[in-house]
């Protein structure tokens, strides 16, 4: 039923909150249980965005995000199963392998109807924001989940973006995580976010411009080959970028061309589930602590499958065992990035500190 192959089947259950709002479980095996303690309604939001005229862009407003869960001890985790008569939680089951719902604080909602009226431009914030949860153990990441449920991760992701994608109002829909309280993350059970997006942000156009010019990715390959590889699959290579910005940039990239993850073969999801969890093993094992980052999930945005190429990009802030990356003010002025390590030796010391090599 879902697009990308598998050898294993995948099963997806849709169940509506108590809220209304959609939560889909992904397993191997159907998902049969009984539902326990949900949480209760919030205020209904009203995201809106603002234009900015000198950076032509649009800012998002969500004020009931200030209300957000922030930092729960363990036993009050919103993300962690719910056990019979236990404190409710989003994922009202006593158990689950990968579980996706919407955001209870979104920055952007399908239904979002109004703006205020200001001088400036203004419109309602279109678009839907889920939080998928990689997991049912409350510690854990990319690298020490098992195998299979990076598998049914990757599946999930791509039935998300296939399911997003599809609805008129959307244009772009981005997978991502925030890994760390470095930057920003107030939850600590493993998981990402997906945002769809009613527009194309700017950043996201110049790729997808950059696609249309030319497959960059392949070109690159053509250029480098693995010289800066850091694991090489036999269908993917995760490698650090030659221009890397941020300390220890790797991508993630499919030799064969795929606008998103649905297209993937059976061995492709298999390959990308390893080099996935050897990245983040590596990382964690680079500085021995878990490292802080940004990943995205580079899909295609609506209309530019033929061009734009599938990919993953991770941006990690941990420069040294006890140094962060700041986003300073050449970063946040200009866009130009100042590195102190040069992509040749982030490569040299990520395959040292790579455990599985
Ligand atoms: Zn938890």
């Amino acid at each position: 039923m879902l697009n990308a192959q598998t050898t294993q089947q995948v099963h997806r259950r849709h169940h509506v909150k108590k809220d209304g709002r959609d939560l889909f479980l992904y397993s191997h095996a159907p998902h049969t249980l009984a539902p326990t303690n949900d949480l209760d309604p919030v205020a209904k939001p009203e995201p809106h965005m603002r234009w900015h005229a000198l950076r032509r862009e649009w800012v998002a407003y969500a004020t009931n995000r200030q209300n957000r869960t922030y930092k729960p001890p363990p036993e009050y985790c919103p993300l962690c199963p719910v056990k019979p008569g236990a404190y409710p939680g989003e994922i009202p089951f006593e158990t689950f392998d990968v579980a996706v719902f919407e955001n209870r604080f979104p920055s952007f909602h399908l239904d979002a109807a109004t703006a205020p009226a200001l001088p400036i431009e203004t419109k309602p914030g279109v678009g839907r924001c889920e939080v998928v949860i990689y997991s049912p153990d409350h510690v854990g990441s990319l690298a020490t989940i098992a195998q299979d449920r990076r598998e049914l991760l990757i599946h999930a992701w791509a039935d998300r973006l296939t399911d997003l994608l599809g609805r008129p109002e959307i244009d772009f829909v981005l997978p991502f995580e925030n890994r760390g309280e470095a930057v920003g993350a107030t939850l600590h059970h493993p998981h990402g976010q997906i945002y769809a997006l009613g527009f194309r942000p700017p950043i996201i156009e110049t790729q997808a411009a950059s696609f249309r010019d030319d497959p960059v990715l392949d070109r690159l390959r053509d250029q480098i080959g693995d010289r800066y590889d850091i694991v090489t699959g036999s269908t993917m290579a995760a490698f650090v970028p030659p221009f890397a910005r941020f300390p220890f940039e790797i991508w993630v990239s499919p030799f064969a061309h795929h606008a998103g993850p649905w297209s993937l073969s059976s061995a492709e999801v298999s390959d990308l589930a390893a080099v996935l969890g050897e990245v983040v093993a590596t990382y964690d094992a680079l500085f021995d602590q878990p490292m802080p980052y940004f990943m995205h999930l580079m899909a295609a945005p609506k209309g530019e499958e033929e061009t734009f190429q599938f990919h993953f990009q991770f941006l990690p802030l941990q420069r040294s065992a006890d140094k962060l990356k700041y986003l300073a003010a050449m970063e946040q002025g200009t866009g130009v990035f100042l590195a102190d390590v040069a992509p040749e030796e982030m490569v040299d010391r990520l395959r040292d500190a790579r455990p599985n090599r």
